[in-house]
């Protein structure tokens, strides 16, 4: 794939994203958040250094999807990284939306930090803290997701789901794990266990020891 737009007609005839996705993709080229720009539009993860990836398209397309986002939601999103994805859940939200997204690596806030600053977006906070403890000054979440992963879900982050909130978040081994979909309805919990993934771990308080680095 050789630029953002071919990339985004990929994902949408392979029903990764949807319309509404594929026009937030439009105004956050992948390009401006990984080291590389001519690997940019190739479907698969890229190495951001720190022994961390930035997600394949497809995964970032089909859970800014599974997530269905709305204008004015507030979103807390776990594992920074490039920043792309939080990007893509700052245009989705809309101005008077707002996006909080976490990392635990003070180089990879800086990254995206600037990776974001690109985009001119007001609208995101990056905080570099364990966000395996969510975020409980800013709580309750709309939205919370999750692009680490987990030995099993975060309790503080299903505390922290607003009523008829939804988190998505990979639960598994080091190797392979599963996207779990949680939502809250009424004050019930309820889980979806969606598709097989492959995320690096979660490293925190509610999540696996520092060990696995
Ligand atoms: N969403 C990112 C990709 C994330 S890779 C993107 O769009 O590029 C996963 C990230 O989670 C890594 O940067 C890793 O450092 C971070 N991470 C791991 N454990 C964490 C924790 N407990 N709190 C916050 N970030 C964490």
């Amino acid at each position: 794939m050789q630029d953002n737009e071919v990339m985004i007609n990929y994902l949408l005839e392979h029903g990764y994203a949807d319309a509404k996705v594929a026009s937030a993709l439009r105004k956050v080229p992948r390009e401006l958040f990984v080291l590389n720009a001519k690997e940019a539009y190739v479907d698969i993860p890229l190495s951001i250094g720190h022994g961390q990836t930035i997600s394949a398209p497809s995964m970032v397309a089909t859970m800014s999807r599974v997530l269905d986002v709305k204008d004015g939601m507030k979103i807390l999103e776990v594992g920074t990284g490039s920043g792309w994805q939080a990007a893509i859940l700052a245009e989705l939200v809309g101005k008077k939306g707002g996006v909080y997204t976490i990392e635990r690596l003070g180089e990879l806030v800086e990254f995206a930090r600037r990776n974001i600053e690109k985009l001119r977006f007001k609208n995101v906070r990056i905080i570099n803290a364990d966000g395996s403890e969510g975020l409980v000054k800013e709580a309750p979440f709309d939205r919370i997701i999750v692009t680490a992963a987990a030995p099993e879900i975060p309790e503080p982050l299903v505390r922290q789901l607003a009523d008829n909130g939804k988190l998505l978040v990979p639960v598994g081994s080091k190797y392979w794990q599963t996207l779990i979909l949680v939502e809250k309805i009424n004050g019930k919990v309820e889980r979806r266990d969606l598709m097989e993934v492959l995320f690096v771990p979660l490293i925190g308080k509610h999540a696996y020891g520092e060990g696995l680095e």
